[in-house]
């Protein structure tokens, strides 16, 4: 895991899911799986939040909510669909009122499939995240610098 100037923020948004999902995400928080050790704090505010991890589908009601975090976290940023149901849909994917999973609306980066996703499966996602978000940081400070050279 990269070594990075600010703990990541996420935050967690639960679009359609059964709640299966979500309790093993609250487990990643108790101390036998402890995923804050790693500096990762659970922010319920966009602006403060680095990486995005959706847990459930899209459907018509929770799709302008989930642009409309996703538009409010600066950049950069981390998608994590966290579930089968965020990936693709997964069991509700033929009911009518779900369009499918999370890149149906946003750009997501890590897919953790599962149902109920593992919260082993769930911390290896969200450190994958980190290290992707560190990246991005380290590409958008290059940019910058070039760009001040270049001025
Ligand atoms: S992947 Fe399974 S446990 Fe997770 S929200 Fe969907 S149905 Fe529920």
């Amino acid at each position: 895991m990269p070594k990075m100037a600010k703990s990541p923020w996420l935050l967690h948004y639960d679009g359609s899911s059964c709640n299966g999902c979500d309790i093993e995400v609250l487990a990643c928080l108790t101390p036998v799986y402890d995923i804050e050790r790693f500096g990762i704090i659970n922010t319920g505010n966009p602006k403060h939040a680095d990486i995005l991890l959706i847990t459930g589908g899209i459907n018509e009601q929770n799709k302008p909510v989930v642009e409309q975090i996703y538009s409010q976290m600066p950049k950069p940023k981390v998608v994590v669909a966290v579930g089968i149901c965020a990936c693709n849909g997964g069991i509700f994917k033929e009911c009518y009122n779900i369009l499918g999973g999370v890149d149906k609306v946003l750009p997501v980066d890590i897919y953790v499939p599962g149902c109920a996703a593992r919260p082993e499966a769930i911390m290896d996602g969200v450190l994958k995240a980190v290290e992707l978000l560190d990246k991005k940081q380290n590409e958008a400070m290059a940019k910058e610098r070039r760009e001040n050279h270049a001025g």
